[in-house]
């Protein structure tokens, strides 16, 4: 018998009705749990009464950083609809082939986007029907609307959302997410990110990605806490945000350029972290240079591990660990299995590389329209996840680097992420990515592909002493090339599928210098 999916938001509107559920930092609104259950259930109505949406039908959303986004996936839960997140940042033709993939029924907009909206809804033939924004439709349409007269019967295995991956490995793909999924993560995630309905999220990753939507900002509505979303990153007003004790932020998330350019802020050193209960960081692999930028404040940056498909905590470091151990992404969550497992499918032994599989209730059933990577990723239930870990004699995980990032020299696998970290520590390097290179005598070696922050200057021959010092030789770059910036996907991951089509061509022949 599936298990009943309960909606937070209407809990707390009868619960905590008067308290802030969130604000919309953009247009400097903001909404209590009653007002907010009051707006979705009316958004519910319309979605369903007026515009036909019907149970299964996926609604589309293309939008900067707005509560709007957050009250169309409840509508969404309400109703038994699918919501489909959009992200901002692709191309038409990208958007096109995404949502020519998962062919909603409905695309909500805002007015900065219209344009890219209007041109896909009309090449997909989409409906493009809500417009948000104070003098758009879609709040004429709640303001005219009346309350959903009786929600759907949905259960946790129902479909609640078709999230598409980031894109930094190939083609975006589209991981179904059940509203189980959703709450697992709440549950998982609650008691390492301490989260409770005193939590204040500072929410600035795009809410099209799980970053954004899931760490933490739906872990801290099922708490009953407070979320102020921010239209889109800027690091000097983060910093001011956090530093304000009126508005008491105590939680936030991002990933590691997010603190990046926090770090690299005029004001960062003036900033106020003393409210921060935890700032955590996942998505991609985090320096551990600019881990101890952080401790140097005073901020513990919570390491974690996880991926849309998972929902996406899988790992955690608790804080008492996180100077200890950093550069671990610390331990799984409750009630998700983790296996490190070799090529041969045998179980890896401590410190031994293998890729990272997992399992359970927070794990998506599958991709949406992909039966052949359906069919490429899971072993009797367990995800594969098509990153290289291992772990240590006390049980913290080591996300070392996508296996497919990984080369091989002289015949020694090297994992880019090591050659990175160790490249982070010298000061003027602000971002560095490294790709395996052809090498008639190594079979592949390393180029590394690097920005050096603004007012700094470093040579190639001081890289290359330093990798000498640090680094065996199989792992040292022999290339070196400095650019202004590292292309990132709108998750700003570095994208190297990019760099790899500019750099990958350069040929390193015999004898060249190491
Ligand atoms: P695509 O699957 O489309 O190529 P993507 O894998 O970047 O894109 P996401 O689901 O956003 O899409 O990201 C999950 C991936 O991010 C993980 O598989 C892993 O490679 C990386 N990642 C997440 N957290 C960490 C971490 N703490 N350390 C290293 N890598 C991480
Ligand atoms: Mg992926």
């Amino acid at each position: 018998m599936p298990v009943r999916h309960y909606d937070w938001i209407a809990h707390f509107g009868r619960r905590t009705p008067d308290k802030p559920a969130v604000v919309d930092l953009g247009s400097g609104r903001s909404y209590t749990y009653a007002q907010f259950d009051s707006r979705i259930s009316r958004l519910a109505a319309y979605l369903r009464d007026r515009l036909k949406v019907k149970r299964g039908d996926r609604v589309a959303v293309l939008a900067l950083n707005t509560t709007d986004t957050l009250e169309v996936q409840f509508a969404c839960g309400r109703i038994g609809a699918v919501f489909l997140p959009l992200n901002t940042r692709l191309t038409v033709p990208e958007l096109q082939y995404i949502v020519g993939d998962a062919a909603p029924v409905l695309m909500i907009h805002d007015a900065e986007l219209a344009e890219v909206a209007l041109t896909v809804a009309k090449k997909c033939n989409v409906v493009s029907a809500l417009l948000l924004g104070p003098d758009g439709s879609y709040e004429a349409a709640i303001a005219a609307a009346k309350p959903l007269d009786n929600c759907e019967i949905v259960t946790l295995d129902d479909i609640s959302t078709i999230m598409y991956t980031s894109g930094t490995t190939g083609q975006p793909k589209g991981a179904i997410i059940t509203h189980g999924m959703t709450f697992w993560n709440c549950v998982n995630l609650g008691g390492p990110a301490y989260v409770s309905p005193s939590t204040v999220l500072l929410t600035v990753l795009p809410l099209f990605h799980t970053g954004g939507l899931n760490c933490y900002t739906n872990p801290v509505l099922h708490a009953g806490g407070t979320v102020l979303i921010m239209r889109a990153f800027d690091p000097g007003a983060a910093l001011q945000l956090i530093s304000d004790p009126a508005r008491g932020i105590n939680q936030f998330f991002g990933v590691p350029s997010i603190y990046q350019f926090m770090a690299q802020h005029p004001s960062f050193a003036t900033s106020d972290f003393s409210r921060l209960i935890i700032g955590g960081v996942g998505g991609a692999p985090m320096p551990v240079p600019l881990l101890k930028v952080w401790e140097e404040r005073g901020v513990a940056l919570q390491q974690g591990y996880g991926m849309t498909e998972t929902s996406p905590a899988v790992l955690t470091l608790d804080k008492e660990d996180a100077a200890r151990k950093a550069g671990s992404s610390g331990k799984p969550v409750l009630h998700t299995e983790v296996r490190i497992v070799r090529p041969d499918g045998s179980d890896a032994g401590v410190g031994e590389l293998g890729e990272l599989w997992v399992k359970g209730p927070n794990i998506t059933p599958g991709y949406w329209n992909r039966p052949d990577a359906n069919a490429s990723s899971f072993t009797d239930g367990w995800l594969h996840t098509g990153d290289a870990a291992r772990i240590d004699d006390e049980g913290f995980y080591y996300i070392v680097d996508r296996w497919k990032d990984m080369y091989i020299s002289g015949g020694e696998n090297v994992y880019p992420a090591e050659v990175e970290n160790v490249l982070h520590q010298l000061t003027p390097i602000a971002e560095a990515a490294v790709i395996g290179i052809p090498s008639e005598q190594w079979g592949e070696t390393g180029m590394a592909i690097i920005a050096v922050k603004p007012g700094h200057s470093i040579t190639e021959a001081e890289i290359h002493a330093h990798c000498e010092k640090n680094l065996a030789r199989f792992k040292r770059p022999r290339l070196i090339k400095f650019i202004d910036a590292l292309p990132r996907n709108a998750t700003g991951k570095i994208h190297k599928p990019t760099l790899r089509a500019s750099f990958g061509a350069a040929k390193i022949t015999d004898g060249q210098a190491a």
